[in-house]
């Protein structure tokens, strides 16, 4: 197979990993993104999986190695696993993954593992199961838990997603952090990132955590190995068999080492998280051109969001994130 030459952006970041959205539908309404839900999109302008195939293969050719499936919750779109088959097969792909709340994760689970997922990422905050409740709106944990028990006994390879919010979750550090004391999954704390309902809540910041979690286990050592697409920094505790994890977009901004663009449900290809900016994939994909032409609209379109990506984000600065959607709009 002759490979792509790497894509790279203005700044000479590596670009080989996309995150699409396949839905903006979600079966939960956590408070720090749609607790009273969101306008949807009609599903007529959502892209058909035909469409995402062919974005993918248009991105795979330029470079693009590895894809994250988000959402909303990507698995309550019908057919979500087969969709994954589908982008697995394509040339050059070498990695398609999956981020899922975890209730319909192990409903799913054999039809993921039958169409080649290579990894997933379960969102959990709490292990209490009113918590869990209060805090996505309406969820019942023990079909996440049952989820992750499933999916590792699968030996799939499974990392959870943990927010902490000030005065609701934060004390349950330790607890999320034990998920991976018996069981070979990392746990990382994620910093909430002041996009749509996200600006309400302060979010905790990753040295906090570390702090914490270095007062308890002092031999608590950093990790230099990769362990993923993503910029996450890893620790290791001694006997535990999972590593514990700090993605820290808002305190350790890694917008350096940005290996990323996104593609939302309908189709809009962003540039980055934090701007508004986005190139209309859906138009070209549904405009009456030959199919020779199309495909190169398509490369070119990729290329030109490549070509847009800012240095970084402005988190800091509040008033200049001109992206105003919600997370689960965007593709979280
Ligand atoms: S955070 Fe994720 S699981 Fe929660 S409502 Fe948003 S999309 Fe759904
Ligand atoms: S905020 Fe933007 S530039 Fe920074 S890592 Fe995310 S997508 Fe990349």
């Amino acid at each position: 197979m002759v490979r792509a030459k790497p894509l790279r952006d203005n700044f000479g970041r590596l670009i080989d990993y996309m995150r699409i959205s396949v839905t903006d539908r979600c079966n939960l309404r956590c408070t720090y993104c749609m607790p009273d839900g969101v306008q949807l999109v009609p599903a007529k302008q959502i892209l058909t999986f035909e469409e995402i195939v062919d974005v993918c293969r248009a991105a795979a050719k330029l470079g693009i190695r590895k894809i994250k499936i988000t959402g909303g919750e990507p698995l309550v779109r019908r057919g979500c696993p087969s969709l994954i088959g589908r982008i697995k097969e394509i040339t050059g792909v070498e990695q398609v993954t999956l981020t899922t709340n975890g209730i319909l994760l192990g409903e799913y689970l054999d039809a993921l593992l039958d169409n080649g997922l290579d990894a997933v990422n379960i969102s959990l905050d709490t292990l209490d199961a009113d918590r869990y409740r209060k805090m996505t709106g309406c969820g019942e944990l023990s079909f996440v838990l049952e989820s992750l028990d499933r999916a590792v006994k699968s030996r799939l390879r499974v990392k959870i997603n943990s927010v902490l919010q000030k005065g609701i979750n934060d004390r349950e550090w330790d607890d999320l952090a034990k998920l991976a004391q018996n069981r070979p999954v990392d746990v990382r704390f994620i910093e909430i990132m002041p996009i749509g309902c996200g600006k309400r809540y302060e979010t905790v910041s990753g040295d906090e955590v570390l702090a914490a979690l270095r007062g308890k286990y002092h031999a608590t050592e950093r990790e230099l190995s990769v362990h993923g697409n993503g910029p996450a920094v890893y620790y290791r505790i001694p006997g535990f068999m999972g590593s514990i994890g700090f993605i820290s977009a808002v305190h350790g901004k890694f917008c350096d080492s940005c290996n990323r663009i996104r593609m939302t449900a309908e189709g809009e290809l962003k540039p980055c998280l934090c701007y508004g900016e986005s190139i209309d994939m859906r138009e070209i994909l549904r405009s009456s051109i030959s199919e020779e032409v199309r495909d190169d609209k398509v490369c070119e379109a990729i290329c030109g969001a490549v070509r847009q990506k800012p240095a970084m984000h402005c988190f800091e600065s509040k008033e200049q994130i001109s992206e105003d959607r919600q997370m689960v709009q965007i593709g979280g």
